[in-house]
């Protein structure tokens, strides 16, 4: 059944304007600062940590939007060390709990964790551990299923509460609860059983990611009570974002920008499929790049073999599928390269959040095509895109997703799409508006592809276009690819355009005067307005899919008959500009140097917009 939330009145407490938490004069303040420096080895706290630290410890439920790198494990192991009993920390990957254990035991601090893959006799002894009077535990770790699933630990964590033991429960990469984040976990859903069976233990839940809904989606399955949520800017300003036309000679481009931008540094380059990974890193190697692959398909032992060559530099690309990154630490990754297309915003909000943790310039650059988007969303719809490794529950690969989580996949990568065609829009802004935040472009320096740009703008009213557009997908029957219908709206004489009858259309031709890119833009933003669908068909015989663009009726309506208009901001190419079709809004610089800035984002034209599928 899927699942879907409901939300009633929750009372946040915005902790981030209340001065009160960073105040230096609580009992355990100097206890705190102490351990930092002697246990931690950190000279100070970073943003938020102390509040944080302070908010839990004063007893409050604590919801933590902090981005990756931010240090959120310090704000619960820190309490942990200080406060008397045992802090259970909800984590949803053995490995990421594994590293953190070794951590911790490094700096002396006792801490297990139990697994369900773990042999019987040892979890005895972890429980005998926690039975004795003198625990000498500070952490335990758990995966999710283990709350879920085991009575053991339930009646555990009574016994521990009631010798006055359990300090707090901590739930690590909290937006797995929801099943509107990118990562749901289903087994996170169970943990409000802990504030039903625990009211007074204070929780504190940590993530990178979350989305409006997602937070509420959150607080409220974990049952947090008046929850002080401190949030700090999703912005990452050492970093530079991009988004470049994608070609066929993608990896030529990615060797050339890697020799002359990040000259013998680290990267990551994202890639779409196991084999794509593979293409990628040889023909990296190819061109004299110390390049790897991983990906889900590989054994753990190879894993782990080249995550340690890549973290002592023998290794200086990795190209990998979204399995990669998880609690990777690496300070100095200087680039993330997305091949294709990220499945939303956050996710590539996080991926591109791997490079820069050591705060120096780095680059993030998004190579895009359309094409993609239609692989994309066929290896969503079939259920064969590589998981994050927290995705293995619900979302496991090869499990075709259904009903609302379809759609919010779906919806998901349109977003996506759409931040990719996005040419006028400072891409800071416009990651950072899908988490609630408000940004003023002028901070972002020019350090945006778009920002810096010196770019002059026309909106335009293309309403007439997408009337047309519509009356065209409607004319031609509804089986055409995007690609084709525009070959016919601007009136294309192929074979295939003949040998449908197109060119006696009415509306064969009628946008042969606009500028090129500007009618596949308005039809791609109908797409993304969902007033025109585009459905994926899988031709049997070659295994390749092409796509069909049909009308979604109701939408549609409110074209035609509600009067609805419809505007597109465009960048003003000096043609247009010179013959006033449109009036222009100056931003900063000369239009003479727009020219070669204009980037191509046109796909070239299939008729039948096949596209192979690589899997
Ligand atoms: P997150 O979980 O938010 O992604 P982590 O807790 O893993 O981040 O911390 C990221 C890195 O920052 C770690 O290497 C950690 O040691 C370091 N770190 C955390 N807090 C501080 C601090 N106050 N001073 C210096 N380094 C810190
Ligand atoms: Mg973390
Ligand atoms: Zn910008």
């Amino acid at each position: 059944e899927p699942y879907v939330p409901k939300y009633v009145d929750i009372n946040y407490i915005d902790g981030s304007t209340d001065k009160k938490w960073s105040s230096r004069e609580f009992s355990w303040t100097k206890k705190l600062e102490a351990n930092n420096k002697k246990v931690f080895g950190n000279h100070s706290f970073r943003p938020n940590q102390r509040e944080v630290i302070n908010a839990t410890m004063s007893g409050h439920d604590v919801f933590v939007l902090m981005p990756t790198g931010g240090g959120k494990s310090l704000t619960y192991q820190l309490p942990a060390l200080v406060c008397p009993g045992i802090t259970l920390v909800i984590s949803p990957l053995v490995s990421l709990i594994q590293d953190q254990i070794m951590h911790l035991l490094q700096a002396n601090i006792p801490a297990a964790y139990l697994s369900a893959n773990m042999e019987w006799t040892e979890q005895q002894e972890i429980f005998r551990e926690l039975n004795s009077d003198y625990c000498k535990y500070k952490l335990l770790y758990v995966t999710p299923e283990k709350v879920a699933k085991s009575d053991v630990l339930l009646r555990q964590l009574e016994s521990l509460h009631a010798r006055d033991s359990l300090a707090r429960f901590v739930i690590d990469e909290a937006h797995c609860v929801s099943q509107w984040g990118h990562d749901f976990r289903p087994d996170y859903q169970g943990l409000g059983i802990l504030k039903q069976k625990f009211p007074t233990i204070p929780v504190l839940a940590l993530t990178a990611t979350a989305t409006i809904s997602v937070k509420e989606d959150v607080v409220q399955a974990l049952g947090l009570v008046n929850c002080i949520v401190f949030r700090q800017s999703f912005n990452r300003p050492n970093l530079r974002y991009s988004v470049v036309p994608k070609t066929k000679k993608c990896v030529e481009d990615i060797d050339k920008f890697i020799k002359e931008n990040h000259f013998d540094e680290c990267g990551i380059i994202y890639c779409l499929s196991r084999m794509d990974c593979e293409k990628v890193a040889e023909k990296l190697q190819e061109y004299g790049h110390k390049a790897a692959f991983y990906h889900g398909s590989m054994d753990s032992p190879q894993r782990s073999m080249i995550q340690k060559q890549w973290s002592k530099d023998e290794i200086n690309i990795i190209c990998a599928t979204v399995a990669f990154g998880m609690g990777i630490n690496k300070p100095d990754v200087r680039f993330v390269i997305h091949h294709s297309l990220p499945k939303s915003i956050e996710g590539y909000h996080q991926e591109c959040g791997r490079a820069g943790r050591d705060g120096q310039p780095s680059s993030c650059v998004l190579y895009y095509s359309y094409s993609d988007y239609i692989r994309v969303k066929h290896m969503i719809s079939q259920g064969v895109v590589e998981q994050t490794p927290f995705g293995s529950g619900y979302n496991r690969a090869n499990m075709a997703p259904s009903g609302r989580l379809l759609e919010t996949n779906t919806e998901n990568l349109l977003r996506m799409v759409s931040y990719a065609e996005n040419d006028v829009d400072c891409r800071r802004l416009l990651q950072l508006i899908h988490f609630g935040e408000k940004f003023d472009s002028l901070n972002c320096q020019k350090t945006c592809d778009n920002c810096s740009k010196n770019q002059s703008f026309v909106e335009k009213d293309v309403t007439e276009t997408a009337k047309q557009l519509v009356e065209l997908v409607k004319t031609t029957g509804q089986k055409f690819s995007a690609a084709h219908l525009l070959e016919v709206y601007r009136g294309s004489l192929s074979q295939f355009v003949k040998k449908h009858r197109h060119e006696t259309l009415s509306l064969h031709g009628a946008g042969k005067h606009l500028a090129k890119g500007e009618a596949s833009r308005v039809l791609r933003h109908l797409v993304i307005e969902d007033i025109l669908i585009e459905d994926v068909k899988k031709s049997d015989v070659y295994g390749s899919v092409s796509s069909v663009v049909k009308v979604n009726g109701s939408r549609a309506y409110n074209l035609f008959a509600g009067g609805q208009t419809i505007k597109l901001r465009f960048r003003c190419a000096a043609k247009a500009f010179k013959s006033g079709r449109a009036e222009a809004t100056p931003a900063k610089g000369s239009l003479t140097s727009e020219k070669q800035n204009l980037p191509e984002m046109d796909t070239p034209a299939q008729p039948h917009s096949e596209v192979d599928l690589n899997l």
